[in-house]
């Protein structure tokens, strides 16, 4: 199981037993074995492998737990250790960089109270209560120099294990409310704390060997954050920041975020006029413009023609349903008060909820008619608009949104097709990374915790017929796989595709999981060639993940350069003057009866304005015709990020055109 570091839960270690023997036999991942006095630290082991190693290493697990390097080993063990390069080391490098920020800011702002403060995806952050005090970005400047500072000096991070009473008592004394709370939750036993320099702070750990790794810090933004993420409490103040070891790190993520910024899907979704939002029409609800609305429709019929192919049926279903239907499908019990609230009927006291998922629908349809083993798979598919309840600070572009349209199909089958359902729809994802050109993609499959299989529904035999169809399956694409054990939902384990984009953000696209459950609540049925009665299993797929989220990680990929085949506009020609207006018409005429989405843009601007704007707005070509193109009949070709084509007549350009295209669909 994945633990995340340095949450502020419990002390995991467990109790390390001293053995009597004179020696202990240390176990690396390669399968080498070494014997080693008891009681020698990782830290030591390290060294005793090479002393790179031992200035490079950050955390270790033994017997699949993590330790800080200092930590003695006492016992037999395997041993991992984690550096800069591995994501258990940088999470660790993280973690402690929130403590080293956390020192900071109470050495520039005494008396203030801490909240918690993890390692994230691409660095750290601490939820701080500043009371009357007040810190605004122009202050972090500051506390990023006391960082510097710090870790220069070189700090351990010290451990100390204290009784729960005892630490309840630390923070009584302190009057950190915000951490009695977090140490009231934690079972008795003792609960561990880490102390750097004059900052002590209630933590399970791992920590870095010492402070003085952390060579570059950059303190990115502050927000707000509800205690416990919870609205009714108070609003703390939340510090982001990332640290490296090596300051030409630092560099390269300044310039990445640089390049970001230009990405930036909802500033380039204003530019080339896709989507907007409006107050009035509520915030977290996306307005597709007529350029948007026809990229959707584009990316709708794409994979609307794959999924033919490989067998699913189209379905529609309405955007509200009874609650029962909710409370059927167990989604009402577990969403029904954190989101939006039912509908009520003026007079039949009918209660409807919006959809928040398209599958109970498709449970019924299913249901509709008897199904018999010969029937199956049944694979229904709907681009479904879902309604979820998001708290308005973590509403993001089209990535975070309150409605939004699914791609979404279910797959009845029974246990028997599993595994080649899923290699067909890992067939239908791959053919939209390659067509849409996400060429570094990797996949997880989230398996049950072995040691915990009470809290699955399924039955055992059904969970390992599933688990070896999936891991049979990536194994047969060929795909680059990770296996997590624990990370199931209850219901059935899962595949998820995560591409890297092209500046190197890694974001989840794909989702393909079975489910044992709802075949269960909504009782569905097929009849076997046994004549009896059985259960199928479902799986859920959205290849695309949401229409908003996958438009959002296309425009963030391409930077708004989409493939020709997709982009909203394909060439505008612009008449250097007015008096070539006509003959800009005429060749706009010959292109949209090739199917070629031109326009012209006649304004009475300068062909130097013309130009810049059409850029922004990334059209792939600029067609630009004068005197001299009218007099042959031709136009003055110019491409996006390459500049000038020749001149060509209007039919070989759009035969040029429709040559890309195809190039670009047979991948
Ligand atoms: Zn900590
Ligand atoms: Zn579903």
């Amino acid at each position: 199981m994945k633990a995340p570091i340095g949450t502020t839960t419990q002390n995991l270690c467990l109790p390390l037993r001293v053995q009597n023997r004179s020696m202990i036999t240390i176990t690396f991942p390669d399968g080498n074995a070494r014997n080693y006095e008891p009681g020698i630290s990782g830290m030591e082991i390290a060294k005793g492998i090479s002393p790179r190693l031992a200035s490079e290493v950050l955390a270790m697990k033994l017997d699949g737990l993590f330790y800080d390097l200092n930590r003695p080993v006492v016992q037999d063990a395997s041993l991992v250790f984690f550096k800069w390069e591995d994501e258990e080391g940088r999470q660790t490098f993280w973690h402690s960089s929130s403590h080293l920020m956390a020192a900071a800011l109470e050495k520039c702002y005494p008396g203030i109270k801490f909240g918690i403060g993890p390692a994230i995806e691409n660095g750290f952050y601490y939820d701080v209560d500043f009371g009357s005090k007040n810190i605004i970005e122009a202050d972090l400047g500051q506390v990023e120099a006391a960082m510097l500072e710090l870790a220069k000096e070189k700090q351990l991070f010290v451990r100390r294990d204290l009784s729960k009473a005892q630490a309840l008592q630390t923070y009584m004394d302190k009057g950190d409310e915000y951490k009695c709370e977090l140490i009231n939750d934690l079972q008795d036993g003792t609960i561990s704390f880490y102390t750097t320099g004059a900052f002590t702070d209630l933590c399970r750990g791992p920590h870095i060997p010492d402070t003085s790794l952390i060579k570059a810090i950059k303190l990115t933004s502050i927000a707000g954050a509800y205690w416990r993420g919870d609205e009714r409490r108070k609003m703390l103040t939340r510090i982001y920041g990332i640290s490296f070891p090596k300051k030409s790190l630092l560099d390269e993520y300044l310039l990445m975020l640089e390049e970001a910024k230009k990405r930036d899907h909802r500033k380039i979704g204003k530019e080339m006029e896709l989507f907007a939002f409006s107050p009035r029409v509520g915030q977290g609800l996306p307005l597709w413009l007529p350029k948007g609305a026809a990229l959707r429709e584009r990316l709708e019929n794409f994979l609307k023609a794959v999924q033919k192919k490989h067998g699913y049926q189209q379905v529609v279903s309405p955007h509200i349903g009874q609650k029962e239907l909710y409370v059927t499908s167990g989604h009402y019990e577990k969403y029904g008060k954190d989101s939006f609230q039912p509908i009520h009927t003026p007079q039949e006291g009918e209660e409807f909820l919006l959809k928040p998922m398209n599958c109970p629908h498709h449970c019924e349809i299913y249901k509709l008619k008897p199904r018999s083993y010969k029937d199956l798979p049944v694979r229904l598919a709907e681009f479904g608009t879902v309604y979820r309840y998001e708290q308005s600070g973590e509403l993001h572009g089209l990535t975070r949104v309150r409605g939004f349209t699914q791609d979404d199909a279910h797959i009845f089958c029974r246990p028997d097709q599993l595994k080649e359902e899923f290699c067909k729809v890992i067939d239908i994802v791959l053919y939209i990374f390659k067509t849409l050109s996400f060429n570094d993609y990797t996949a997880q499959v989230s398996l049950r915790d072995p040691k915990d299989t009470q809290k699955y529904m399924g039955g055992d035999e059904h969970w390992e017929k599933a688990e070896r169809a999936i891991i049979e399956a990536v194994a047969e694409k060929g795909l680059t796989t990770t296996v997590v054990e624990g990370e199931a939902a209850f219901y059935g384990p899962k595949l998820d595709f995560m591409v890297r984009d092209a500046i190197g953000r890694k974001w989840q696209l794909g989702t393909i999981q079975v489910d044992y459950n709802l075949p269960e609540r909504f009782e569905l049925e097929y009849v076997g060639s046994d004549d009896k009665r059985h259960r199928p299993v479902m799986i859920h797929r959205a290849p695309f993940g949401s229409m908003e989220r996958f438009v959002a990680v296309l425009i963030e990929h391409t930077g708004g350069k989409f493939p020709l085949w997709l982009a909203p506009e394909q060439a505008v020609i612009l008449p250097i003057s007015e008096k070539f207006n006509d003959f800009a018409k005429k060749v706009c005429h010959v292109l949209n009866n090739s199917d070629i989405r031109a326009s012209v843009d006649d304004r009475n601007e300068t062909i130097g304005r013309k130009i810049r704007e059409h850029e922004i707005k990334r059209i792939p070509y600029l067609l630009i015709v004068g005197e001299k193109e009218e007099a042959a009949e031709l136009v003055s070709v110019r491409k996006q990020g390459e500049g000038d084509k020749g001149q060509m007549t209007a039919v070989a350009f759009a035969a040029m055109l429709a040559d890309e295209i195809k190039k670009q669909q047979e991948t």
